[in-house]
């Protein structure tokens, strides 16, 4: 419950929920939870070197050479990445290349295949 926002017209935190309203107890203020709720389904949409949204399970193909951390191997330009997936963070394209593993990649340095 300490995720309540605190009330708009006085900013009392002692807000409680009442059914689909949230009350404040200090100015009895009320209003609907919804109002000041962050649209946290936001989805962050990641898209490749082109602009295109990308998705889990697409094809992607590598546009740089691109050096594996902690080892000799390089990927390819133009190596093709199947069934990726999206992840959070610097490096959002969690992927399996053929010869090298699981890695992850830079969705700015693909392009959707
Ligand atoms: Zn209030």
């Amino acid at each position: 419950m300490s995720a309540l926002p605190p009330c708009p017209q006085c900013s009392s935190e002692y807000t409680y929920q009442d059914g689909a309203l949230l009350v404040c107890p200090e100015c009895a203020h009320e209003w609907s939870a919804g109002e000041t709720a962050e649209s946290a389904e936001t989805d962050k949409v990641i898209r490749d070197s082109v602009g295109n949204p990308l998705q889990d399970g697409d094809t992607v193909t590598v546009i740089k050479d691109l050096k594996v951390k902690g080892s000799s191997l390089v990927v390819k330009v133009g190596t093709k990445v199947k069934n990726i997936r999206l992840v959070d963070g610097d490096h959002d394209i969690d992927c399996k290349i053929d010869g090298i593993g699981a890695m992850k990649l830079k969705s700015e340095f693909v392009k959707k295949a």
